[in-house]
């Protein structure tokens, strides 16, 4: 595995390349991750896995202090794994290049989490446009587990880059929590509630039947939800998965999630 810590490094490296296969991530891997890498090298030629925890992509700046970090450990997971590249770029690597980048997302797209992170996906889409030019892969993979961001991103890199897309499902522990690189900022007891959140919206979600009024079943969810953990929802939405629309319908739809515990916020759906 060779270590490329910035660009000079990694335009060496990958000069020569084709057939790339792209695995961005902020670090702290977990099994989640580990799919990605193992589907990519399994597609690629070459794999490459880039650890960058990218500010702009947080719109509070506690939240991007506090996001665990553990590259020591990254790193052994990424030796063992026999990926080919890990791409570690300093800021000034992503963001040097002088050309401005705008990203406005349209109205009907602010929803879920571009509704309540202001900034967070135009600044996911930043810097996944910037990283797409520095890498140029064939294929980059990505997980269903943040599946608003999946799609962003999908339209917004095939529609400009040669670059697909491959969506990965969701990783989950054996209590049916999403794996996160969040979830080690949880104490044990919140742990166990996320859990348990997880696995009674999973229950949830196989009891939606047709003609329920689930206006009011997902009321009450909610209510039920934030009384028995103490959580705060943003949002508990039953979505269709193709364009992210409200729906009635269970046909190609997902409950969407997120909420904070232990002022930790995690997202999900199912
Ligand atoms: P992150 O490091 O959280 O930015 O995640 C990097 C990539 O891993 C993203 O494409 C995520 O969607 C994906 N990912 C994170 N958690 C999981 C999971 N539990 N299962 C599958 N993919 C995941």
């Amino acid at each position: 595995m060779k270590t490329l810590l910035n660009n000079i490094d990694l335009n060496e490296a990958l000069f020569d390349n084709s057939n790339i296969g792209f695995v961005p991530t902020m670090g702290s891997l977990h099994d989640g991750h580990i799919s990605l890498i193992k589907k990519s090298l399994k597609l690629s030629n070459r794999t490459i896995v880039s650890i960058f925890v990218n500010p702009k992509q947080f719109n509070n700046k506690k939240d991007y202090k506090k996001y665990p970090r553990n590259i020591k450990k990254d790193l052994k997971i990424l030796k063992k794994l026999k990926v080919d590249y890990v791409y570690l770029p300093r800021i000034k690597d992503i963001y040097k290049a002088k050309n401005k980048i705008k990203i406005k997302l349209n109205k009907k797209d602010e929803i879920l989490c571009a509704k309540y992170r202001k900034g967070h996906f135009e600044g996911v889409i930043e810097v996944m446009i910037r990283l797409t030019k520095i890498v140029n892969p064939s294929k980059i993979f990505m997980g269903e587990k943040d599946f608003q961001q999946l799609l962003l991103v999908k339209r917004y890199i095939e529609k400009n880059f040669r670059s697909k897309i491959i969506s990965c499902k969701t990783i989950r522990d054996k209590n049916r929590l999403a794996l996160s690189s969040r979830n080690n900022l949880l104490n044990k007891n919140s742990l166990t509630k996320a859990s348990a959140i997880a696995r009674n919206l999973i229950i949830f979600k196989k009891k939606l039947l047709k003609n329920m009024n689930l206006k009011n079943l997902f009321l009450m969810k909610k209510k039920e939800l934030k009384k028995k953990y103490n959580i705060k929802i943003d949002y508990l939405e039953l979505r269709n998965t193709k364009n992210l629309r409200l729906t009635k319908k269970i046909k190609n739809a997902k409950i969407f999630v997120a909420y904070y515990i232990d002022k930790v916020r995690l997202i999900d759906n199912f």
